[in-house]
């Protein structure tokens, strides 16, 4: 009888335009899926990303016939395990290339001995560590490598894995087996739908009604003018080269923009790859040294921000958004970093600890690397010293109010732009909203000081 391969899944929830899953289902061999819940990533996740994913499970699982064998626990043990008890020929995987996941997987392939770890494909179209200048060095700056990136190119979608002939999970005898049943997979009613079916629907609903648009529609936190697909690209519901495919047959200013951003994805893991500790530290270490805020105040200034408690409009709506989606605007992404930065004086790390704990697409690489934009504190970021106007931003991205109101029902009464500006209505702002904590000019002028200060100690 012909030994089955492993296919161990992980950012990779789907069974189309899968690399790996062909690779282990070659000439007809039967593939056992299995995914593991691992105690280290579960214990770092944020419950609505968890949740989010268990879901994505239950609907890879449905495209397996009920066939997918879930198990929690060290995969280094679990995975060698299997593959002996099933006497696997092949472990097959899609590489990880970010600093936990390259650990992981060498301690599993160490573990596996003579039973091979294939890695087939990535998450990304290009693979981190393969755009590299002339000297062989990685890029620091988007533009020129967006440019490298494009010439380098990138393989056309892998075909369907609809027609592998899937092992029953259900006959394998490990203890430590989980039912999917008993995972809370429901997904909760501001959520998007979750699995590979739901992200191909997403994508052709945007390809077809929103790509056109999606330049001047993208800024604006007030419409649905962005593709919602980072939570699917997230967990490899559709890989990016399924969108890239469908791109190139398009010219619009939308659909080379949209390129243009699949692209920041790719730059942003290749700078993970590039300087592991990135997804923690400042690239430039001044901003780390930067004098921060920190106490009972500071405090009660995070807990504000993360409850959308501000006072200023724009920034509480956002915050209000990433607790009810699990998701936040890019626009509002870039001006409640920016407060939270330079108005409140508190470490990115703070922000993009609790965009992880929230964020249903959080990724490490895209999180901590837009977190650095935001901070000055990237290869390829803003100057510190620009900092957002909150209202200004508010004004600019949401002319109409549409956004605020949406969020912060204490001021869904107020019409227009005025919502933006509470504190100048007769009656002060209604229904207990509260004003401003902090006076951004002020502040503005301190955040400055406080950089200026660093650059002269040197
Ligand atoms: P679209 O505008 O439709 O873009 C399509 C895809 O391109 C996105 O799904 C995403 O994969 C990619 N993309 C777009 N913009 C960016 C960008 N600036 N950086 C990297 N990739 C991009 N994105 C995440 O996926 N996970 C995160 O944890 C994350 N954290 C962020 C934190 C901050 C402070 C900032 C400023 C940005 C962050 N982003 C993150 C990037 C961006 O905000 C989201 O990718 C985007 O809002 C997702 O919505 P969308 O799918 O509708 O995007």
């Amino acid at each position: 009888m012909t030994k089955p391969a492993l296919l161990w899944f992980r950012r990779d929830l789907r069974i189309d335009d899968h690399p790996a899953l062909l690779a282990a289902a070659v000439d007809g061999r039967p593939v056992l899926g299995v995914f593991v819940l691992d105690p280290v990533l579960l214990g770092s996740s944020g419950h609505p990303r968890v949740r989010f994913m268990h879901a994505c499970l239950a609907a890879l699982d449905e495209s397996l016939g009920g066939r997918l064998l879930v198990l929690r626990g060290d995969p280094s043990t679990l995975i060698p395990r299997l593959a002996a008890q099933v006497g696997a020929a092949e472990v097959h995987i899609s590489a990880d290339y970010m600093p936990y996941g390259r650990r992981r997987d060498a301690a599993v392939q160490a573990a596996l001995g003579d039973v091979e770890l294939v890695r087939t494909g990535s998450p990304y179209a290009v693979a981190p560590g393969r755009v590299r200048k002339a000297d062989g060095t990685g890029y620091a700056v988007y533009t020129p490598f967006l440019r490298a990136w494009s010439e380098h190119g990138y393989r056309g979608p892998a075909g369907s894995g609809a027609a592998v002939s899937w092992v029953d999970g259900a006959n394998v005898e490990m203890p430590q087996r989980i039912s999917l049943t008993d995972l809370a997979v429901r997904v909760a009613g501001h959520w998007p739908a979750a699995g590979e079916a739901a992200a191909k629907a997403g994508w052709k609903q945007f390809r077809d009604n929103g790509l056109a648009g999606y330049q001047l529609d993208r800024d604006r936190p007030d419409h649905e003018g962005t593709s919602r697909l980072s939570p699917y690209l997230k967990w490899g519901c559709i890989h990016p080269r399924t969108l890239l495919a469908d791109l190139k047959q398009r010219s619009s200013a939308g659909a080379v923009t949209f390129r243009q951003e699949l692209a920041w994805r790719e730059f942003y893991a290749d700078l993970v790859f590039q300087h592991p500790g990135s997804v923690r530290r400042s690239i430039n270490p001044q901003v780390d040294e930067l004098e921060w805020d920190s106490g009972a105040a500071a405090d009660q200034h995070f807990a504000a921000w993360q409850e959308g408690r501000t006072g200023y409009p724009y920034i509480d709506a956002a915050m209000r958004q990433l607790l009810t989606e699990g998701w936040m605007h890019n626009r509002a992404r870039m001006g409640v970093a920016s407060f939270l930065i330079k108005d409140l004086h508190l470490p990115w790390q703070r922000g993009a600890a609790h965009f992880m704990d929230h964020l249903i697409d959080g990724d490490v690489a895209s999180n901590s690397h837009g977190w650095q934009w935001a901070a000055g504190a990237g290869p390829q970021a803003a100057p510190f010293f620009r900092v957002f106007q909150p209202v200004t931003q508010g004004h600019r991205h949401d002319p109409a109010g549409d956004y605020v109101r949406r969020y912060v029902p204490e001021l869904a009464g107020i019409p227009g732009a005025a919502v933006h500006t509470p504190w100048d209505l007769p009656t002060g702002p209604p229904n207990n909203y509260p004003p401003p904590i902090i006076d951004h000019a002020t502040e503005r002028v301190e955040a400055l000081r406080r950089w200026g200060q660093r650059r002269k100690d040197g």
